[in-house]
């Protein structure tokens, strides 16, 4: 049978057993598995920041720097440190977009290191790997003018880098899918990644992204024709630039461009030949030839606002006779329109003609519906000028139609979302934001809830254990005292004797001590008068008044019913100490229940004794006890000490 106290134990152990297990499986759980939710997940590191704490990794990135300017150079150094060093994965990764930054700076092609990227991508997983291959190639694609394949490739990138929180590409990513969008003449979808951009971009501050999206919302709202809200962007895209650490100053020329072209639609002749000229700061003849058919472009409308038509015709057939224009076709052909209206300006109508259609041409070829639809209403207003009334309307009217197809849908669609898909994105994004930190708070106060639990829990088994030990060793004096001491006098008993004869700490080693043995007299007489209990307080009172007799290191012992034992040190004044016992007991009266009672005793004492002796002869005891005997038999109340002492 199982007692009540240990069934209760048990189930208060099972108890508690099982709540700790509860509280570590949910530990686990919430400081191990949680952060790989979804919410949680951290943000991934660029493959700069993931080397850039190892020696090799440091002289990776620096090389990474060097690569484009001095490839040869690079080229050495990756080889050697190639050969010495056990590259990590991101490190192997890292030496090729090397590789492939050398190749490319020495004219050579970069397809072999693309495709090694690649199958290092597929064969180790590596999500930001993929996603930023698949970014690069839907730049080529942008290039290439295979517009709906590169936005196939953007938005896999896209959601890749989504997905494993890879920010340091989605701003390029971003830019990239507005670019593409845009040129696809989805112009909405275009908006939606430059806003995308630019609220990521508020986390990074200083990216020349920020700048980037600025530009190309403001070019957003230029093919809108919508000039000033295109103003507002383009300047805010060139304070951007300024303020960022790795715009180059190219972009700088570009933004200012932008806006002097903006100015030029405006036909605000003062601030388009003022912006242009603060452009020029930013331009200089070893600037890549882009920007050179660029400036020649810009410079030439501008002339033609200003109705300089002889200027303006001679800057712009230069830019469209640029050795290189024919790789900016979509420059080219304005150049060529340009062209055309300079010679509208100079009344040389023929020509103009002539060098519209080739604009027509070029912009047929790339397919740029825009412009097409500005070089055709520009062919309608010449022949209104040469007096074509029929010609000219026929063109309008096919031309118009097209237009108002291409932009006026555009414009009403994109001008609703201006106002609507903001507000839209902005709340969506605040409650997002929300969710998120309100989720991210309940599992810190979660994980700091359960961290107290563990601490509360630790406090209660440190607490639960002092006492358990306080209470141990409470019980373990009371045993003690209990097992050393006789309960109703309250002096030692003989298991103490025992315990100080052999290893006790009470009594000194160098003296030789006396067995003083006490019996009192005539005690059957009073418990069979006066009763058991007055017999017992006579103990008690012969116990109290014998210890008064007792210096520290000396024993008292309740020796048997009613008999005492004293070890006393070995002295000269022993046997005065002996006979003050004597007297302590019979010199007053004892007050008990019944009355005074006289009391006395009988003493025996033995010989001087050393300790070892008493611990292994019994002849002290003897003696003691034949004294005793002789002071009873000599008539009680009196001491009898050995012969030799007297
Ligand atoms: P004597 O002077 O010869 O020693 O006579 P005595 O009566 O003291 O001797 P005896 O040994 O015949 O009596 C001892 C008595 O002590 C016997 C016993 O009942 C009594 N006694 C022993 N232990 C206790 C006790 O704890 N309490 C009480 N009240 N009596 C006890
Ligand atoms: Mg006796
Ligand atoms: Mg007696």
């Amino acid at each position: 049978m199982i007692s009540k106290d240990t069934l209760l134990k048990r189930v208060g152990l099972i108890i508690i057993v099982s709540l700790i297990t509860m509280l570590a499986i949910i530990s686990v759980e919430v400081f191990f598995f949680s952060s790989n939710s979804a919410y949680s997940q951290k943000l991934m590191l660029s493959p700069q920041e993931q080397i850039k704490e190892s020696e090799v990794g440091r002289a990776l990135i620096k090389l990474h720097r060097q690569s484009q300017s001095q490839p040869e150079k690079a080229q050495k150094a990756l080889d050697q440190l190639v050969e010495k060093e056990d590259l990590s994965t991101t490190e192997t990764i890292y030496a090729h977009f090397i590789q492939r930054n050398i190749a490319m700076a020495l004219g050579e092609s970069t397809l072999t290191q693309t495709q090694l990227l690649e199958q290092m991508a597929e064969l180790h997983d590596i999500p930001w790997l993929q996603a930023q291959l698949k970014i690069e190639q839907a730049e080529r694609k942008l290039k290439q003018g295979e517009i709906s394949e590169g936005i196939e490739d953007i938005q896999q990138a896209i959601d890749l880098a989504e997905e494993h929180r890879a920010e340091f590409l989605l701003l390029k990513a971003y830019n990239t899918a507005g670019a593409l969008y845009n040129a696809s003449n989805q112009l909405k979808a275009s908006q939606l990644y430059f806003y995308k951009g630019l609220e990521l971009g508020k986390q990074y501050p200083l990216s020349e992204y920020n700048g980037r999206f600025y530009n190309n919302l403001g070019l957003l709202y230029v093919h809108l024709e919508q000039w000033r809200q295109a103003l507002e962007y383009l300047e805010q895209a060139f304070i951007t630039f300024t303020n960022s650490t790795d715009a180059p100053k190219e972009r700088l020329l570009v933004v200012l461009f932008n806006q002097s072209f903006v100015y030029t639609k405006l036909e605000d002749a003062t601030n388009a030949r003022k912006t242009y000229q603060d452009a020029l700061a930013y331009f200089d003849e070893n600037s890549d030839d882009y920007y050179q058919v660029l400036k020649h472009k810009v410079e030439a409308r501008l002339l033609l606002l200003e109705k300089k038509y002889q200027q303006a015709n001679a800057i712009a057939l230069e830019c469209q006779h640029h050795p290189r224009a024919n790789d900016f076709p979509k420059q080219k052909g304005i150049c060529q329109l340009t062209t055309a209206k300079s010679f509208v300006g100079l009344g040389r109508f023929d020509e103009a003609l002539d060098h519209l259609k080739s604009s027509i041409d070029t912009f047929d070829l790339i397919q740029h519906d825009r412009w097409l639809i500005r070089a055709y209403k520009t062919k309608a207003e010449i022949h209104e000028l040469l007096g074509n009334p029929a010609e000219a309307l026929r063109i309008y009217k096919k031309y118009n139609a097209k237009e108002r197809e291409q932009f006026v849908n555009e414009i009403y669609a994109l001008e609703f979302a201006f106002d609507t898909q903001e507000v839209q994105r902005e709340r969506d994004l605040l409650s997002v934001q929300n969710e998120l930190s309100i989720l991210q708070l309940g599992e810190e106060k979660l994980r700091f809830r359960i961290l107290a639990l563990w601490g509360a829990l630790a406090l209660l088994l440190l607490v639960l254990a002092i006492r358990r030990t306080q209470l141990i060793s409470s019980q373990n004096v009371e045993l003690q005292h209990l097992s050393y001491h006789d309960p109703l006098t309250g002096v030692n008993n003989r298991r103490y004797y025992q315990k100080q004869i052999e290893s006790g700490s009470v009594l000194s080693k160098k003296s030789l001590y006396r067995v003083v043995l006490i019996d009192l007299d005539w005690f059957k007489a009073i418990n069979d008068s006066h009763g058991h209990e007055v017999g017992d307080t006579v103990l008690v009172i012969t116990a109290q008044r014998i210890k008064r007799a007792m210096k520290k290191d000396e024993l008292l012992i309740r020796w048997g019913g009613e008999e005492f034992l004293c070890l006393l040190k070995e002295s000269n004044d022993i046997e005065a100490r002996v006979g003050q016992i004597l007297r302590l007991i019979s010199e007053a009266p004892y007050t008990t229940k019944s009355g005074a009672l006289n009391i006395t005793i009988s003493v025996g004492v033995s010989q001087a004794n050393s300790i070892h002796s008493l611990r292994h002869d019994t002849t002290p005891f003897v003696e003691a006890d034949t004294f005793l005997y002789q002071s009873k038999q000599n008539g009680r109340n009196q001491v009898t000490f050995p012969d030799n002492d007297s």
